[in-house]
C-alpha cells in the first residue's frame, strides 16, 4: 500500500535515512512531546544522568524512530535500534545490552513483540543495570550477574496497551504520537522536496499533505512518487494538477484513503448494513489480520470521523456515506 505507514524495505529505508530530521528543532510537530523532552533532556544532562526509559506509541510512520534518533543526538549519545522480532532469545539482548557505552540509547521497535523470556531480563537492566542469566546447560548451568551501564531504552509500539504491565511501569516517560495536522505535513514535504531538491509549489504541497492521512511517512512516499510524474510530464515545479492527476492514478482519494480503506468501509455498508461490527469480522471479510486492520486501517478512518467505535462494534457514520456517496439508511442512528 503507497499510503501505509509502514516502512516498506531497505531501498526507501535510505531515501528515509536522509529525510530524518536529527534535532528537536528541525522535528515537525509533536509540540507537547518535544517541549517535555526537551526539558527532560537538560534535566538529565545536568545531573549529568542518562535519560530516564522511554516509550513512544502511536500508529507507525509517525516519527517514532526519528524522534529516538532526535533524543541520542540531543543526549550527544550512540544511538543503537533494534526491533522486537530481531531479538530471539536472552543470549542476543544480552549481546546488544553488552556493547552500550554509559547514556546510549537502544531503540527497540515494536517492543510489544519481544519474547517473554526476553522481556523478563529487561525489567532488571532497565530498572537496576544489571542482567541475571543461566549460563551452560544441565549439570553445568550456573547463574552469571553482568552489571550494565546506565543506559536509556526507547521503546516503540503502535498501542500502548499491546504491553504487559511490567514493562510499561518501567518507563519514566511515556509519550503518545499523534497524527499530524494537515498544516505540519506541508511543512514536511516542503522540507523534504528540499532535500530532494525539487521545486513544489505551496499548493502542491499542501494538496499532497491533505492526502497523507495525518503521517509523514506518507507524505514522503506521495512526494516521491509525485516527483516521478512531474519530471515525466517536464513540469520544472510540482503543482497541484499533478499531485491531482498522480494520485488519482494511484487511487489516493480527497481524504488519503486507498483501495483498503474504502474495501473496508463499503464492506461494513454492505454485508452489515454499515454496522456495528466487530472488527476480526470486518477483518476476516476483507482479507487482512486483525492487527493490520487495528493498527493501519482503523485509527485514520476513526481520526477523520468515518467509523465510530461503540459498545457492540465499529460503525460507519454519515460523513463516510456522503464521502462513498451511499445513501445512509435512514431508520438508522449512526
Ligand atoms: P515510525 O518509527 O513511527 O514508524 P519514522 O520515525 O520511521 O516513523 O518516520 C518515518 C519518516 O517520516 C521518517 O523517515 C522521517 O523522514 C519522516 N518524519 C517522521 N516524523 C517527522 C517529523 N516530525 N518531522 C519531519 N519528518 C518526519
Amino acid at each position: 500500500r503507497i499510503i501505509s505507514g509502514e516502512s516498506s524495505g531497505s531501498a526507501e529505508d535510505q531515501t528515509e535515512l536522509s529525510l530524518r530530521p536529527r534535532t528537536l528543532s528541525q522535528y515537525i510537530g509533536q509540540e507537547k512531546i518535544k517541549q517535555e523532552v526537551a526539558v527532560y533532556i537538560k534535566a538529565a544532562k545536568k545531573r549529568e544522568e542518562p535519560l530516564d526509559h522511554v516509550l513512544l506509541y502511536g500508529p507507525p510512520g509517525l516519527g517514532k524512530t526519528t524522534l529516538a534518533g532526535v533524543i541520542a543526538n540531543e543526549m550527544a549519545v550512540n544511538f543503537k535500534t533494534t526491533s522486537g522480532p530481531a531479538i530471539e532469545k536472552p543470549g542476543d539482548l544480552v549481546a546488544l545490552l553488552n556493547e552500550l557505552q554509559p547514556g546510549d540509547i537502544l531503540f527497540i521497535d515494536e517492543i510489544h513483540r519481544l519474547p517473554k523470556n526476553v522481556e523478563e531480563i529487561l525489567y532488571s537492566a532497565m530498572e537496576d543495570f544489571y542482567i541475571d542469566i543461566v549460563v551452560g546447560q544441565d549439570a553445568t548451568a550456573h547463574p552469571v550477574h553482568f552489571p550494565l551501564p546506565p543506559f536509556t531504552l526507547v521503546g516503540a509500539t503502535t498501542r500502548a496497551g499491546l504491553l504487559s504491565a511490567p514493562l510499561r511501569a518501567r518507563f519514566g516517560i511515556v509519550e503518545h504520537m499523534n497524527y499530524y495536522t494537515k498544516d505540519e505535513l506541508t511543512e514536511v514535504v516542503l522540507r523534504s522536496a528540499a532535500v530532494f531538491n525539487t521545486k513544489i509549489d505551496p499548493l502542491g504541497a499542501q494538496e499532497i499533505a491533505r492526502r497523507s492521512r495525518g503521517t509523514p511517512r506518507v507524505s514522503n512516499r506521495l512526494l516521491k512518487r509525485v516527483r516521478d510524474f512531474a519530471q515525466v510530464a517536464q513540469k520544472d515545479s510540482i503543482d497541484k494538477e499533478i499531485v491531482d492527476y498522480a494520485l488519482r492514478l494511484l487511487q489516493v482519494d480527497e481524504h488519503g484513503l486507498d483501495e483498503t480503506d474504502r474495501k473496508m468501509l463499503e464492506t461494513m455498508i454492505e454485508l452489515y448494513d454499515g454496522g456495528p461490527v466487530g472488527l476480526a469480522t470486518i477483518a476476516a471479510n476483507i482479507g487482512e489480520e486483525t492487527d493490520t486492520v487495528a493498527d493501519m486501517i482503523e485509527p485514520y478512518l476513526m481520526q477523520i470521523g468515518f467509523i465510530k467505535r461503540t459498545a457492540r462494534g465499529r460503525m460507519v457514520t454519515r460523513a463516510a456515506y456522503s464521502h462513498l456517496g451511499i445513501e445512509p439508511n435512514n431508520q438508522k442512528n449512526y
